[in-house]
């Protein structure tokens, strides 16, 4: 296990813990917040040897700002709540795909992509743990980068371009 982490504030986190029933049994779940910095809470989430609240207190302990989550998260920290917006991209085969979900919460913007190109793909919710961004303009901007070249150019029409008709 390891050690936590003091607040940016200098402060010990208030740790509460209690058990839910979760899926195959019960469950001990954990909440941390700061006593000083009322942005500085996590939702209720499990712990494990290596991954859990422990371990995503300490990953915010010592950031300087830090927006509290608002929306409503699962034990392993992913976001289970409604997408601000969608967008999507099927080619003609309907196997390739491009799914972006943008998340407004607390004023930020998050995403999560979802995607298949030809052999690969990748698919997973939006994790307690993504960095936020200010504006809209933004995420989408982040949103489009660091996919395939082929990917990158359909995820930056879809997302960054105001007719997304002519993808089609
Ligand atoms: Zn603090």
């Amino acid at each position: 296990m390891s050690e936590i982490l003091k607040c940016f504030c200098g402060a010990e986190p208030i740790v509460e813990g209690k058990t839910v029933e979760y899926a195959f049994g019960i469950r001990e779940i954990f909440k941390y917040r700061c006593p000083n910095c009322s942005e500085k809470e996590l939702p209720w989430l499990g712990q494990w040897t290596e991954t859990g609240a422990l371990q995503e207190w300490n990953n915010i302990a010592l950031k300087r700002s830090y927006h509290k989550r608002t929306l409503d998260y699962n034990i392993h920290g992913v976001c289970i709540s409604e997408p601000y917006k969608v967008y999507e991209w099927r080619d003609k085969s309907k196997i390739d795909h491009l799914i972006v979900k943008i998340f407004l919460d607390n004023s930020m913007y998050y995403f999560c992509r979802e995607y298949w190109h030809k052999t690969g793909g990748c698919g997973c919710g939006l994790w307690i743990g993504t960095s936020g961004f200010p504006s809209l303009e933004l995420a989408k901007r982040h949103a489009a980068k660091g996919l395939n070249e082929s990917l990158e150019k359909i995820a930056k029409k879809l997302l960054l371009s105001e007719n997304q008709m002519e993808l089609f």
